[in-house]
């Protein structure tokens, strides 16, 4: 039987915070709810009447125990007195028993409900712009899609649960008192408040001490945690600040201390209290239920007053229970809408209604006055305009910073332009076929994302159906096969967590085989602005150029070699194209080109001894000024 000490957990009190972000419980909220539950309403209404048997049997067994001690134990009947005890431990077990179907039942609706949110939740926030991504803290949205969730399932498993199942024991008790007598019924009723309000007020003050004395405790941990590291000990000792640290410390371990003992005391005395309380109601009942027998009810019966003791006693709980129902019911509220905010988020990059979907692709890009800004404090991009050709390709230069990879990011539509328009295939991007687009633009960036599994597995993400032979070929192509072969396990080799057991350089050039295998209209190259060996680069150079010279391709270059594969040079600088041609000529105009060749490309070459002599250029750029 749950003791009147039931509320002293403190779970039963809201903290300001939550009182604060007290959600708002609209009917929409609730029809929302419902829509998730509506799919298992057969389940749940035999959830229902699993709780309804269960909850009465339950109380049944405090029933018969009045009939054992009227007609068994005072009647003297040894027959009657076993039937009744083997039915009252039958009703028991069956109890039990039908509890422990209703358990499992529930466990399962709960588990298909958060099933289904998992499922939903993932689904829209793929659909999620890269916007949201960078905005939104990662942990956030692991948070939502975990814990959140799995509190749902505690809503749906306990919460749920437990307000139907205290209600109707409470309820059937309180019906079976009336009917075995009204007047001790009613005095059973007025003593309920002597033992809640003091557990209720226990609770409160236990909580309040508990809180205070965490806060007490995060500060010594974060008293420790800035004294008793390595630079922390540095600052203390080199300011010698160690008395102070001390005094600072014994202060908070002082109270912390103080709040211990009153937290265990305060529990303490409650208990005094509340157990006396509880005590009085069945003294209460026996007394009144004495008067009433002995002076003027003489059909009352011994049997019927223990009956009444026991249901009073199997009241407390439900009672405690119930009283805390609001916190509960606010805190779930609270999980469903922070789980509905997200589902509410805007698809910021949506398909098109009526898709353009062309039978083939052939990579051409244009920019059309592109203005761009990621939020609205700066504008990023400012009336870029450019064409690329299919078959053609582009290297973009520029500082860091200028708006390269803003550039680039437009085409597979990660981001929407604020004006003008980007064109693929001759067709406004926000008009095409979301999937068509992607799938024809293959993109090897600058933090080459590998996951974790085999090198393999990595290959396969492009293309799930991809023979031995076609990854053999995009690894030669992406110039990375010597290496593939030389691991033991060769392309069953871990690339271990984000590619981590990889070089910069080998991560590249599987992303290159990778892109390679996809296939894509239009190839764009991020290059690592990161200094790769000379070695290395110049691998993922040989790589490279002949891709770049036989399909459509962008380039954002930082290493002379690259730009000079490029067809044609743009120079962005503070988001909008300052100059473009070829190399021959800007490195002798005198502009933000000949500058960037002075300081990094022409630096770059002297020390890496990089010198790469291309057939549409001349070898005497070195010299170009
Ligand atoms: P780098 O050569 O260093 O990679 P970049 O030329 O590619 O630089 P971008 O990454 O396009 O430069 O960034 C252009 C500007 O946009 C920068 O000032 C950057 O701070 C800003 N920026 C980039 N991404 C975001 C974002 N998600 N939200 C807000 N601002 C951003």
């Amino acid at each position: 039987m749950p003791g009147p000490g039931g509320g002293m957990r403190g779970r039963g009190f809201l903290t300001e915070e939550e009182k604060k972000n007290r959600p708002k419980v609209t009917w929409p909220l609730i029809k929302r709810i419902l829509s998730y539950l509506k799919p298992y309403w057969k389940q749940m209404a035999i959830v229902l009447l699993c709780i309804i048997v269960s909850s009465v049997l339950g109380l049944l067994p405090s029933v018969l125990t009045g009939r054992i001690i009227d007609d068994g134990l005072i009647g003297r009947n040894m027959r009657m007195l076993i039937t009744l005890i083997l039915v009252s431990l039958g009703v028991t077990l069956a109890s039990h028993l039908i509890g422990v179907g209703e358990s499992y039942l529930n466990n399962w609706i709960a588990q298909h409900i958060s099933f289904d949110m998992r499922n939903d939740m993932y689904r829209h926030l793929q659909k999620m712009s890269q916007r949201f991504f960078t905005t939104n803290n990662q942990g956030d949205v692991i948070t939502r899609m975990t814990s959140d969730i799995s509190g749902i399932e505690r809503v749906v498993t306990s919460t749920f649960t437990s307000i139907l199942s205290n209600s109707i024991t409470l309820v059937a008790a309180i019906v079976i008192m009336f009917r075995q007598n009204p007047t001790l019924a009613v005095v059973g009723m007025l003593i309920i408040p002597l033992f809640v309000i003091p557990t209720r007020m226990a609770g409160k003050t236990r909580w309040k001490l508990t809180q205070e004395s965490q806060e007490c405790s995060d500060k010594v941990n974060g008293i420790l945690n800035e004294t008793l590291s390595v630079s922390g000990q540095l600052l203390v000792k080199l300011f010698g600040r160690e008395k102070y640290e001390y005094e600072r410390y014994k202060t908070v371990n002082g109270k912390m201390i103080r709040l211990n003992i009153k937290e265990s005391m305060a529990g303490r005395w409650f208990m005094v209290v509340i157990q006396t309380f509880s005590g009085i109601g069945p003294m209460l009942l026996y007394l009144v239920g004495g008067i009433m027998m002995m002076r003027y009810d003489s059909k009352l019966t011994v049997g019927d007053i223990t009956v009444l003791v026991a249901l009073l006693g199997r009241m407390y709980g439900p009672v405690n229970s119930l009283l805390n129902i609001q916190v509960e019911w606010i805190r779930s509220m609270a999980l469903f809408t922070r789980i509905f905010e997200y589902f509410d988020m805007p698809v910021e990059i949506e398909e098109p209604e009526d898709p353009v979907i062309p039978e083939s692709s052939d990579g051409a890009v244009e920019f059309r006055n592109v203005n761009f800004s990621y939020d609205e404090e700066r504008q990023i991009l400012h009336d870029v305009s450019f064409e690329l050709k299919s078959g053609h390709s582009i290297a973009i230069v520029g500082p860091s910073g200028s708006g390269k990879s803003t550039i680039i990011n437009l085409i597979p539509r990660l981001y929407d332009v604020s004006s003008g328009e980007v064109l693929f295939d001759g067709v406004d991007v926000r008009k095409l076929g979301l999937g068509f687009l992607r799938d024809n633009i293959g993109i090897v960036s600058q933090e080459t994302y590998l996951f974790n599994g085999t090198i393999r597995d990595n290959l396969l993400y492009a293309k799930p159906d991809a023979t031995e032979a076609e990854l053999i070929e995009a690894l030669k192509k992406a110039n990375i096969l010597d290496f593939v072969e030389k691991q033991e396990r060769g392309l069953d080799a871990l690339v271990g967590n984000r590619g981590l057991k990889l070089s910069g350089g080998e991560k590249q050039r599987i992303s290159i085989a990778r892109v390679l295998l996809k296939d894509p209209a239009l190839l764009i190259f991020d290059e690592a602005t990161s200094a790769l060996d000379s070695i290395s680069e110049q691998k993922i150079q040989e790589a490279i150029d002949p891709i770049i010279a036989e399909r459509t391709s962008i380039l954002i270059a930082h290493r002379l070699s690259t730009i000079l594969a490029a067809d044609e040079i743009i120079v962005v600088k503070d988001g909008r194209i300052v100059e473009r041609g070829v190399h021959k000529e800007l490195v002798k105009a005198g502009g933000v080109y000949t500058e960037l060749y002075e300081t990094q490309f022409k630096r770059a070459i002297e020390e890496s001894g990089e010198f790469v002599p291309t057939e549409t250029e001349d070898t005497d750029y070195l010299n170009a000024e």
